[in-house]
């Protein structure tokens, strides 16, 4: 039988699936245990967006009709809440599948895109995939060496990423470093900045996409509801750009690539104030309660613009993930981020940041 499917082409064959973090039911299975915690995907630990859920509640009777493949009424929404056209809004299957238009759209083979190292692992993967090549620029102390980007872009260049906050260190660009950089991108260069965690910002000298939608040079704004609206499970975010930019996505997405109830879901969490205050609070509890934790065992971090902290763990750090797993905490390791001295951990709830930092102290004591 397989000797007659035709070849993956070799480009394809050398990528590596996404590893996800692991889900809390197959750890429990695994284990045979109960009560396990999830710190490793960034979620909201807060659940859904109660508005999101109560408007898709009663959208559900509707599912026998196709969505609105213009998605009409959360573009128009986005479009009143950024201060921007219709025609500079777009919506995708979560802010991955925007980032597969970009490529998709944008991206031959022999052509390139930058982006920081490490960084979000869907950049390279989407512009292999489109035929591409991502070339990659260390991070310098943690941080997106934007000095660095500039001089390594080419003639080839296409796309540059930015990821402001940035997964994994949480280090985000200021308005002064963006202006810096914009001002020095040539022609024909699109820059992206992946907003998937700004809403978390709370330094205010932290750039925000939206401020630079009208510099000469392009720039397209990535969001998702994923991470803030704790809604991860829907696959609903969205980009503001150009309208050039956006009538290109046109051409290359699928007619009908968000459902009906994501559409409806995110409208209503985008109007959920009172949902965003508690989870800012409790990200704002969380980052304290880690880096206390942190300070007190001695661990190097980096300070966080997002709902999750990069912690240096050392050479033990894999074995140190594991031992947390078996304790029923499921926590990000860096290896493929090529950071393999590192843990990321998300912020959960009050009790579970606790439990996570009992954990990890008694397992740096010593303990099995
Ligand atoms: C989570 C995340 C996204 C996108 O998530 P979606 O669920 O696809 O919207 C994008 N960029 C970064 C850096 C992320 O961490």
């Amino acid at each position: 039988m397989s000797t007659k499917l035709p070849q993956v082409p070799p480009e394809i064959e050398a990528l590596v699936p996404y590893k996800p973090g692991k889900p809390i039911e197959e750890l429990e299975r695994e284990l045979g245990i109960k009560g396990a915690i999830k710190l490793a995907s960034n979620e909201n630990p807060l659940g859904p967006s109660p508005k999101a859920v109560a408007a898709m509640a009663a959208a559900l009777t509707n599912l026998h009709r196709y969505p609105d493949g213009a998605g009409f009424t959360l573009r128009t929404a986005l479009a009143q809440k950024f201060g921007v056209a219709f025609e500079q809004t777009c919506i995708g299957n979560g802010s991955d599948e925007i980032i597969e238009f970009l490529a998709r759209a944008y991206v031959r083979p022999g052509q390139e895109a930058l982006a920081a190292a490490p960084s979000f692992l869907m950049y390279s993967k989407l512009v292999q995939v489109a035929g591409g090549r991502l070339f990659e620029v260390p991070l310098k102390d943690y941080r997106i060496d934007l000095e660095a980007m500039v001089g390594a872009i080419t003639p080839a260049t296409r796309l540059v990423f930015i990821n402001s906050p940035d997964n994994p260190a949480g280090t985000a660009v200021s308005k002064d470093e963006l202006a810096w950089f914009l001002d020095r991108v040539p022609e024909g260069v699109l820059v992206v900045l992946d907003e998937a965690y700004i809403d978390f910002a709370t330094d205010p000298e932290v750039a925000q996409g939206v401020d630079f939608l009208d510099h000469p040079t392009p720039v397209v704004v990535m969001r998702t509801f994923s991470k803030s609206a704790g809604l991860a499970g829907l696959r609903i975010g969205y980009a503001l750009g150009p309208r050039e930019v956006i009538a290109a996505f046109d051409r290359v997405r699928q007619p009908f690539n968000t459902s009906s109830l994501a559409q409806v879901g995110a409208l209503a969490a985008l109007e959920d104030a009172e949902f965003w205050a508690r989870t800012q609070a409790l990200v704002a509890r969380g980052l304290k309660e880690f880096y206390a934790c942190f300070a007190d065992l001695g661990l190097f971090y980096v300070p966080s613009q997002t709902n999750f902290v990069l912690v240096k763990i050392g050479p033990e750090a894999r074995a140190v993930a594991d031992r947390l797993l078996r304790r029923g905490v499921i926590v990000r390791e860096m290896t493929s981020y090529g950071l393999p001295d590192f843990l990321r951990v998300s912020v959960g709830l009050d009790q579970e940041n606790a439990r996570f930092c009992a954990e990890l102290s008694d397992i740096l004591q010593g303990g099995l």
